[in-house]
């Protein structure tokens, strides 16, 4: 059904299991599927950015018949292919062993964005990895999960920085045909066409498929020629700043993923919102049982029961409100058919401390027994922000529970720390067993200078790659030296070396470290004890406050004053991501708090051994204990926040960071520091993994929610989940 027989016409009969293996991300987390391709053409890895589709397409037949003809290549092969054929068996998996029957209980999982992989750029930050993540731990625990999102044609921003230092970047097509998407045929070999029944004139959606392990996502695109000119743009990119475009991408997800679900035949038990903006999945899901006859209250009760809703911000950009004019213009029609008055529907997505339009958090907290926050400060946030939804209740009662985020561990984890290093020490079955504590206290019997000459070879190859994109720039745009001066070719590897990388939003402070340049500079310019700072993160392109930031960050890079120890690397995507987690010494993460709902970019850095200084916001409230990296312990509130809180990151930098960094001993290690490293790794493998985290998913919420479900289908239509009924009594 799905197309994928006529691609790489040229790959012989013998190895045609690279097919399936190329459109499948497996490789992404798993060494031995890159190492495969790798050992078809070093060359075409490399050329093809690490992208298999990308490299089978282009090479040619010859070397294809040639590696047919290599035992050697031939051993690999059937070897790799046995472990691919066996990690996709879900019938040996956890969650087959200790919740249910797969098969009994799909999971469907909606997020605007999903990080995966550099070749599918169909995200902004954040959320995005969070989602990533999330499918690919999915698919290693085995649960059932189909998850729906966007392809966007337009989501690369491909950055660039024009010598006043304006993020003039310009959007780059996806090349879809060597891209591991394919899209979904139906049975007359046609591209599936699936119609959206709000609108008016009809919006019509193709869908593609990426492969996640065990894990299908499907990746909806509005581009058909069928469509109107301005409804084609609809996927284009993410998160426009036009709120009548982003109401329609957001019906599109929610109203049209659940068409698309249906379409495909995908009977799921459990519906999870991934953030507010598919929230009108909801509304799809109770229309189909109204047309079955079941009227709304009783509709509304049995999703309800088994909807989970996941909130990740505290920055109120983050919660859509639209207009009731909007959503009178494109909701009029729709609402006869869930047997739903326009007053009742505008209730559900009101927010009663700012009742000004149809609040989508608001709703999807009302439509969902299972809420949560994704760290323990941000529930709290999350409960006192939202207090107002449950107002008979006490605050600490209002029923927002909190799984703090964690990252896929085999996708973030350096290759040679995991594989060399922790295959050594930890054991062999240390990624297997990760998120057992007792696994992670071996890591104190690795050597100090295995650990610290790993460390400075993952930080001499950022270096090196830094180095490489600023040559490239150069030899291609000519651009002015002081740019290149800017760009990070200065940077020195034995110097102490800060990173700053994420999305630039000014909650996020990036220009913070520079609040007092001339004490920055005292302590960068210490010839005995230099230090470094390489910053990286975009820009939304529609976002002037923060192309304001990172123009300050990069004209500071750009001083003479600080002889290019400053650097802005540009276009920060997830492959620049893996070199600077794995090799600066030090994450900074100064976000506003308590703006940070729970961040994940340092939970990647501190799993491979980098320490954080970091305020005490988000994830590190819970991460930090005194011997693992730095709290950053400025000023709760008042006006002077931003020169308080710099101004303890510079005395711990000059009383602590700097002096422990440079503290080595006659075997050129500092000991300490080492000590350090080990404690961040100690703490992060077993509490901050995305496994950590989907088994609390499922045992906190999918688990209740098929119960429910399938109580409901024994009978009457209550039990199970948190009794919510009470509030739409209310309204
Ligand atoms: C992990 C990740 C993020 C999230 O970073 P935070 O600092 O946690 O917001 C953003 N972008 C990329 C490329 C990432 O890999």
């Amino acid at each position: 059904m799905q197309g994928i027989n006529d691609k790489f016409p040229h790959l012989p009969q013998r190895i045609s299991g690279l097919r399936d293996l190329a459109y499948n991300l497996w490789w992404s987390w798993h060494p031995e599927g890159r190492g495969l391709f790798k050992l078809l053409s070093r060359q075409g890895w490399y050329l093809s950015n690490h992208n298999p589709v990308k490299m089978l397409n282009r090479l040619s037949k010859e070397v294809l018949e040639a590696a047919c003809a290599d035992p050697h290549f031939l051993r690999h092969y059937d070897a790799v292919m046995a472990r691919f054929e066996s990690y996709m068996d879900i019938s040996s998996s956890w969650f087959c062993a200790h919740v249910a029957d797969p098969k009994d209980c799909t999971i469907a999982y909606f997020s605007a964005e999903y990080g995966l992989h550099h070749a599918l750029p169909f995200y902004a930050g954040g959320l995005g990895f969070l989602a990533g993540d999330f499918l690919k731990e999915c698919s290693d625990l085995g649960i059932p999960l189909v998850a729906v999102g966007f392809m966007y044609p337009q989501g690369y921003l491909r950055q660039m920085i024009s010598s006043d230092g304006w993020q003039v970047g310009a959007c780059e097509m996806l090349d879809r045909e060597n891209a591991p998407i394919r899209k979904m045929l139906g049975a007359d070999g046609n591209p599936i066409m699936i119609k959206v029944p709000v609108m008016d004139p009809p919006i019509y959606l193709e869908v593609w498929k990426v492969q996640v392990g065990k894990t299908s996502l499907y990746l909806i695109d509005t581009s058909s020629d069928a469509n109107e000119p301005w409804n084609r743009v609809i996927s284009d990119r993410l998160y426009t700043g036009d709120l009548e475009q982003r109401l329609r991408q957001e019906i599109v997800l929610g109203i049209g993923g659940v068409r698309i679900l249906q379409a495909l035949g995908v009977d799921y038990t459990v519906l999870h919102l991934n953030e507010g903006h598919p929230a009108f999945a909801v509304l799809e899901r109770i229309r189909e049982m109204v047309e079955s006859g079941i009227g709304f209250r009783d509709a509304l009760d049995a999703v309800q029961r088994t909807t989970v809703f996941t909130t990740h911000t505290p920055v109120p950009a983050g919660h859509d409100v639209f207009s009731y004019h909007l959503m009178d213009k494109y909701f009029g029609t729709y609402l006869p058919a869930l047997d739903l008055s326009r007053e009742e529907f505008f209730r559900l997505g009101t927010n009663p401390a700012k009742p000004d339009g149809f609040n989508m958090t608001a709703f999807a907290m009302r439509v969902s027994a299972y809420l949560n926050a994704v760290s323990k400060k941000h529930g709290e946030v999350t409960r006192q922000m939202w207090r107002q939804l449950w107002p008979d209740i006490a605050e600490e009662n209002v029923p927002i529970d909190y799984i703090t985020n964690g990252v896929h561990v085999p996708s973030w984890i350096d290759r040679r720390l995991g594989d060399v290093i922790f295959n050594r020490y930890l054991g062999r079955t240390w990624l297997e067993e990760h998120e057992q504590k007792s696994i992670w206290e071996l890591v104190d019997d690795i050597p100090d200078n295995i650990l610290w000459e790993h460390h400075n070879a993952m930080k001499s190859m950022l270096i090196a790659k830094i180095r490489e994109r600023a040559r490239e720039k150069w030899q291609i745009s000519g651009s002015d030296p002081r740019l290149v001066m800017a760009s990070g070719v200065m940077l020195d590897p034995a110097a102490l070396t800060l990173g700053f990388a994420r999305r630039f939003a000014s909650y996020k402070r990036p220009t913070l470290l520079l609040q007092d340049l001339t004490r920055l500079q005292r302590i960068i310019d210490d010839p005995w004890r230099p230090v470094q700072i390489i910053f990286a993160g975009k820009a939304h392109q529609d976002d002037q406050q923060s192309k304001l930031l990172l123009q300050s960050v990069f004209n500071v890079a750009k001083e003479q004053a600080f002889g290019g120890r400053i650097a802005f690397v540009e276009d920060y995507d997830e492959l620049l991501a893996q070199y600077m987690v794995h090799g600066v010494d030090v994450w900074v993460n100064n976000p506003l708090p308590p703006m940070e709902a729970s961040g994940t970019s340092g939970m990647k850095a501190t799993l491979n051994g980098v320490p954080q200084l970091s305020v005490m916001d988000g994830w590190w409230i819970e991460g930090y204990n005194g011997k693992n990296g730095w709290a950053v312990l400025g000023a709760p509130e008042g006006e002077d926040r931003d020169e308080r809180d710099a101004s303890a990151m510079y005395d711990l930098l000059e009383k602590e960071i700097v002096p422990l960094y440079y503290d080595v001993d006659e075997d050129g290690i500092s000991h300490g520091w080492v000590k350090v490293m080990k404690e961040t790794i100690k703490m992060t493998g077993p509490n901050f993994s995305a496994r950590r985290m989907a088994k609390e998913y499922t045992e906190k919420f999918y688990r209740k929610a098929i119960e429910a479900s399938m109580k409901a289908e024994f009978g009457r239509g209550r039990g199970g989940g948190r009794a919510r009924s009470d509030l739409f009594e209310k309204i």
